[in-house]
């Protein structure tokens, strides 16, 4: 028994079972309390894109905190840190002149961009445009804006109504997004937001050109193009530091959170394109809107030393080449009957659907035993999102490993 109430679970089954406890990260492979040994096939929660137990960016925190752990940046209130990783961000930024607004982490980011995007459009004199619409199987984080956005109803189930004007369309099909637009009018929608790759809704890459035609039609459509890089963003869609880059999308504004620091301390940004931003910069104008720890000051020097290292070490070139192998070695998991099939090929990302969902609990179990931690997401799709430094050698023992407990 423990105190302790795990997100997403069955809490019955976890005081039945006991928790799997991580003690431990280093590189590629976290260790439980017992110092066994797992493969991260996720890299935690889609985070650790630069690997764990990296001391470099513990000793810059450490000596952050000695400084000050954080102040604020409400006001005329600012830190060096959070400043030059503002910098730092709009030079990465896909829209050249990018505005950062700081968050303490994705739901947070996404309530931010839900909010400045109808704040935006009141701000120019047309506050009639507050629908926002998401797209079915998408995950938006967990605050009220994003779970009404995203397209899970088992997530949205047991609360009544979440947010008024949140739309939802179907995840692959730029027809439903004119459909909607024809039902409701351009006139009324604000924004629409989409993640480059539908990550916990079960790892569902876009269909050919369809980024590039959603994009097209917000911007013919004078609707606000959103695109949720929590997890695409910081090189995990493989070669470019985002997806929005990868593919010229050139979205209003950008949430990102997770691959910022890599997890190694919470922090999100959203990027704000400068002709969204302008109408708040004139002067005389105020956004109220922030958190106390956007921004935070300790949280800044961990992502700047992970962008550092990113670069350093080339990773946004190993998650290219992860984009390749994941895709070469899982894909003969596919013809197990117990594999309906394997998503993969875009991005350093991977699922494999179990063809039973349901099997899906006892088969994390299967795999862990097996020397891999990975988790189920969307309806029995294994997540593999590894760490970018994972080796072609970790990832045969990786597609070993799911081949053993498949049976
Ligand atoms: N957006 C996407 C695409 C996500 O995958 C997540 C988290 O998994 C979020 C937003 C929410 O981020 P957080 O859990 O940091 O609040």
């Amino acid at each position: 028994m423990s105190a302790l109430w795990h997100g997403f679970a069955d809490m019955g089954a976890v005081e039945r079972d006991g928790a799997f406890v991580i003690a431990r990260g280093e590189g590629a492979y976290v260790y439980d309390q017992s110092g066994a040994r797992y493969l991260d096939a996720t890299a935690g929660l889609w985070f650790a894109n630069v690997g764990h137990g990296r001391a470099e960016i513990a000793d810059a925190v450490a000596a952050q905190l000695r400084e000050i752990a954080h102040y604020s940046n409400f006001g005329d209130l600012a830190e060096a840190p959070t400043r030059e990783l503002a910098e730092r961000l709009a030079t990465i930024a896909p829209v050249p002149g990018s505005k950062i607004f700081f968050t303490s982490g994705g739901s947070d980011a996404i309530d931010t961009a839900a909010k400045l995007a109808r704040r935006y459009w009141h701000q120019v004199g047309r506050p009639e445009k507050t629908i926002v619409v998401g797209r079915e199987r998408a995950y938006h984080g967990m605050h009220v804006a994003g779970t009404a956005l995203a397209g899970l109803p088992l997530n949205r189930e047991g609360y009544g109504e979440l947010m008024p004007d949140a739309r939802t369309v179907a995840w692959d099909d730029a027809k439903a997004l004119l459909a909607l637009i024809e039902e409701v009018g351009a006139e009324h929608i604000a924004a629409f937001f989409c993640e480059p790759i539908i990550g916990a809704g079960g790892v569902y890459l876009p269909p050919e050109g369809y980024l590039n035609e959603v994009r097209r039609i917000c911007h013919d459509a004078g609707i606000l193009f959103v695109t949720d890089e929590v997890v695409t963003g910081f090189g995990r869609i493989g070669g470019s530091w985002f997806a929005s880059s990868r593919f010229d999308l050139r979205p209003d504004i950008m949430t990102t959170a997770k691959g910022l620091t890599s997890g190694y301390l919470p922090m999100g940004a959203v990027f704000v394109a400068p002709e969204l931003a302008e109408p708040f910069f004139g002067g005389g104008v105020w956004w109220r809107h922030g958190y106390t720890y956007g921004g935070h000051a300790a949280s800044a020097v961990a992502a700047l030393v992970n962008l550092d290292i990113i670069e350093r070490e080339n990773l946004l070139a190993e998650a290219a080449r992860l984009e390749r192998t994941l895709h070469e070695k899982l894909a003969p998991l596919a013809a197990h009957p117990r594999v309906a099939e394997v998503r993969s090929g875009l991005g350093a990302v991977a699922a494999v659907q179990l063809a039973d969902p349901a099997e899906a609990p006892a088969f994390v179990k299967e795999l862990r035993a097996q020397g891999v931690s990975s988790r189920a997401a969307g309806q029995g799709a294994m997540q593999v999102s590894p760490p970018f430094v994972m080796t072609d050698a970790q990832v045969d023992e990786l597609a070993a490993a799911f081949t053993r407990a498949l049976g």
